[in-house]
């Protein structure tokens, strides 16, 4: 597992990991400010999965990628590079690695949300050391003193 913190857009996809076989994070959403989406891509199938963190599923997922995968997979590629992403999902993409990510098909499952939601929720406390009570901007959306 490779934890991502810096230079990236933590506002729409504050979490993002190369992680159990997938690519894989929490996205926010575009529309209710305080909902969130765990989407993964998985490399054996290249199964797709996109739920809010209550579980319930994405109502743009079908069979192509929704735009939280599409948000997604554009912060990995950012984080990562593109080909190391498709690498990861063993894709024999080339030259052409972003595009092919973008256009990925692939069976729409459930995912595992609670898993990648609890260890997103693991990363958030580690910004919770002394020194800074100051609200997050980022993290606006947050529903803060809620458990998972
Ligand atoms: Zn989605």
């Amino acid at each position: 597992m490779v934890p991502t913190v810096h230079g990236r857009r933590l506002g729409k996809v504050p979490y993002v990991e190369l992680a159990d076989g997938r690519v894989q994070g929490v996205v926010s959403s575009g529309s209710a400010g305080e909902r969130v989406y765990v989407s993964s891509v998985s490399a054996d199938s290249r199964t797709l999965s996109c739920a809010t963190n209550n579980n319930r599923p994405c109502g743009g997922l079908r069979g192509a990628p929704c735009k939280h995968i599409r948000s997604l997979i554009d912060e990995a590629c950012r984080h990562y590079g593109a080909e190391r992403v498709a690498a990861y999902l063993r894709m024999d993409a080339g030259q052409d690695a972003k595009d092919a990510l973008m256009g990925l098909q692939g069976p729409v499952e459930p995912g595992p949300t609670g898993v990648v939601f609890t260890r997103f929720l693991r990363y958030l406390s580690y910004l919770e050391h002394p020194g800074t009570t100051a609200p997050i901007p980022e993290m606006h959306w947050f529903p803060a003193g809620r458990s998972a």
